[in-house]
């Protein structure tokens, strides 16, 4: 079902609480990446334009209903200030009450306010029905911008579209597009990669691949638990015995239903879990003990670019290795170069790491769409329905 945006809303002149994810990477009160900022900047800049009076909400890390002073939002209303120059921005430092209501009536029409950080209130994460409906006081639309925390219903993610008009922003428009496309419409042959740390974060995306998808690749912490399941020795790798069967089962099952799953035939080991640890590359059956996977190897690295190559959608959730030390990083690099070359297909990426990988190596721009979703956007690819989505209001 399509969901209404704010194209098919009058929002003149309307209070619009937009909800936003800038649940933004910070080091010593600093934003390291202001990437989920910028992609709301369209929604912003068209209510702006049509002359909303628009407040945004959103939350900042896990601040557990109290008020941490860390965890304010001053920063953040910083850097929009310098984005939105024109307008600039109010900055409530409160996200409920008579002080931040009365400044957003005050609001004039193409203004532009940000509540304090939402998750301060007891009642927000509870979806508690007086806290939703003070906030739903103080607006005349809801506007959801936020895939991201789409998978939680709290007051500002899904509670409100019960007291107030519910619309997608452009960004959650694009992201329910490209994300609808890959489990209904991807033009095929269909390869999913999944890598990252644990087998038991992805179950459910997996499952519903095997369903769609033509090629399934493994790599990351999660390919030891499948070279378990072939009999391999994994050494000190990462695994997770609860999902060996697992594993061996979804090996029997692609058979079965046609689907190509590749496992890497060799990887990068270290014999200790640091930046700096020695390293050799192995067949995926010679691991030694004392040595663990760190990345996928050479050989593995070349066969899934070429299959890759093949297809015409690619949907990547996961890191090949630990990206995060430079000796690891080869095989997440390899895929990630190789994808941005294949103009021909629809490449859509999903998962913090992910996106945080490919936007470090500055080619974020050469894939079709990186979400900015993480267990939000694995939830919807395992077909699961939303709050924040199944709230929106339906176009007729
Ligand atoms: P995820 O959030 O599930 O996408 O997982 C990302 C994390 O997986 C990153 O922090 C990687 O360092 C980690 N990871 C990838 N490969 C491995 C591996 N072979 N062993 C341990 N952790 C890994």
């Amino acid at each position: 079902m399509q969901k209404k945006t704010i194209r098919n809303i009058d929002v003149n002149g309307k209070r619009v609480l937009l909800r936003v994810d800038y649940n933004v990477p910070m080091e010593n009160g600093r934003i390291t990446d202001d990437t989920r900022i910028r992609a709301t900047l369209p929604t912003i800049n068209y209510l702006l334009k049509e002359k909303a009076r628009v407040v945004l909400c959103t939350h900042l890390g896990r601040p557990g209903g109290k008020i941490v002073d860390e965890l304010r939002l001053t920063p953040i209303a910083e850097r929009l200030a310098g984005l939105i120059t024109k307008t600039g921005v109010i900055y409530i430092q409160e996200s409920s009450g008579e002080h931040a209501a009365a400044t957003i009536s005050a609001l004039q029409p193409g203004g532009l306010a940000l509540l304090e950080n939402i998750r301060f209130e007891p009642g927000e994460e509870k979806n508690d029905l007086e806290f939703t409906k003070s906030l739903a006081n103080m607006a005349d639309i809801f506007v959801n911008d936020a895939l991201a925390t789409a998978h939680r219903a709290h007051s500002s993610t899904a509670g409100l579209a019960n007291f107030l008009p519910a619309v997608a922003g452009f960004l959650m428009e694009q992201e329910l597009h490209m994300l609808n496309m890959i489990l209904n419409s991807p033009e095929k042959p269909l390869a999913a990669i999944l890598g990252g740390a644990k087998v038991s974060d992805k179950i459910g995306v997996i499952n519903k691949l095997l369903d769609i998808a033509e090629v399934i690749i493994i790599g990351g912490g999660m390919a030891g638990t499948f070279s378990k399941a072939l009999g391999h020795e994994i050494g000190d790798s990462l695994i997770e015995d609860d999902w060996v069967e697992f594993a061996k089962n979804l090996i029997n099952e692609s058979n079965n239903k046609g689907v190509q799953l590749l496992l890497p035939s060799d990887f990068v080991v270290a014999d200790k879990f640091t930046s700096d640890a020695n390293s050799q590359i192995v067949a995926s059956n010679s691991i030694s003990s004392g040595w663990r996977i760190m990345d996928i190897g050479p050989e593995t690295s070349k066969i899934y670019e070429d299959t890759i190559t093949k297809c015409k959608t690619i949907v990547w959730n996961g890191p090949m290795g630990v990206f995060e030390f430079d000796k690891f990083k080869t095989g997440t690099i390899n895929l990630a170069n190789k994808l941005s070359t294949l103009d021909q297909a629809t490449t859509v990426l999903g998962g913090g790491s992910t996106g945080e990988a490919v936007r470090e190596l500055g080619l974020e721009d050469k894939m079709t769409h990186v979400s900015t979703g993480g267990g939000a956007t694995l939830e919807f690819l395992e077909g699961k329905e939303l709050p924040g989505v199944i709230s929106l209001l339906d176009t007729d």
